[in-house]
């Protein structure tokens, strides 16, 4: 299958919490997005893998993503190294998106920033004739994305461009609760985390509703651009 669009996140719950009603409207418009998720999130206060792996499962319907995959990398310890960026590369060539959607470059958890460099070196890897893998047996063609994007997530940084997601905001919000185990939830006895308290969700729609203000609609999902983006008509930037 191709994908016109991979979304690639050091965690499960990544992807629904910095692009989801990205991901929500572009399925809307009936492209195919996939999400590729580096680990389980093991290392996370709350929940196990196998909760994460369901939760995930579950988002995805809601998302309406065609493909997700899972690298099963160390949580924390990934390195942004060869073999990290290899594995990567074989899901890149395997499903050939036209835009991937990646960590933001820098951010409060030190996975993301790394998530977003390895998928980044990754894509430019992808494109090299002479760097040859094989999945199931079958040598791989060359494959680089036409654009990768960062999606802004837990820091705040000035975004180059803003999705205007109004439309799907309560998919997001659905996604998002989707991952039970991480979010807030009265009857959940675990440890509160970073992320457990009622306040957080209040935190992820305030930033949404400060990058839509940032573009005069109701809600927007900001993002980062590695190189210069270009137009032909004045009239195509809103
Ligand atoms: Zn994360």
């Amino acid at each position: 299958m191709k994908l016109d669009i991979l979304v690639i996140a050091a965690h499960p719950d990544d992807a629904e919490l910095a692009c989801s009603g990205t991901i929500a409207a572009q399925v809307a418009k009936g492209y195919k997005v996939g999400i590729l998720d580096l680990t389980k999130g093991e290392m996370g206060t709350r929940g196990t893998p196998e909760i994460r792996m369901q939760e995930s499962e579950e988002a995805s319907k809601i998302l309406g993503v065609s493909i997700r995959e899972n690298l099963g990398f160390k949580d924390i310890f990934f390195r942004d190294d060869d073999s990290h960026r290899l594995e990567i590369v074989k899901i890149i060539r395997k499903y050939k998106p036209e835009i991937v959607l990646a960590n933001a470059v820098t951010d409060r958890h030190p996975d993301h920033g790394k998530g977003g460099a390895v998928a980044s070196n990754a894509c430019f890897m992808s494109g090299l004739r002479k760097i040859e893998t094989h999945f199931d047996g079958i040598d791989q063609a060359p494959w680089r994305p036409k654009y990768v994007y960062h999606y802004i997530q837990n820091n705040y940084i000035k975004p180059d461009f803003v999705v205007d997601i109004t439309d799907f905001w309560g998919i997001k919000i659905e996604s998002i609760k989707a991952f039970r185990s991480q979010f807030y939830d009265p009857n959940n006895k675990e440890p509160q985390s970073f992320i457990s308290s009622a306040e957080f969700l209040d935190f992820v729609e305030a930033r949404s509703r400060e990058f839509g203000h940032s573009i005069m609609v109701k809600y927007g999902e900001g993002f980062t651009v590695e190189r210069t983006l270009g137009i032909t008509d004045l009239f195509d930037l809103k």
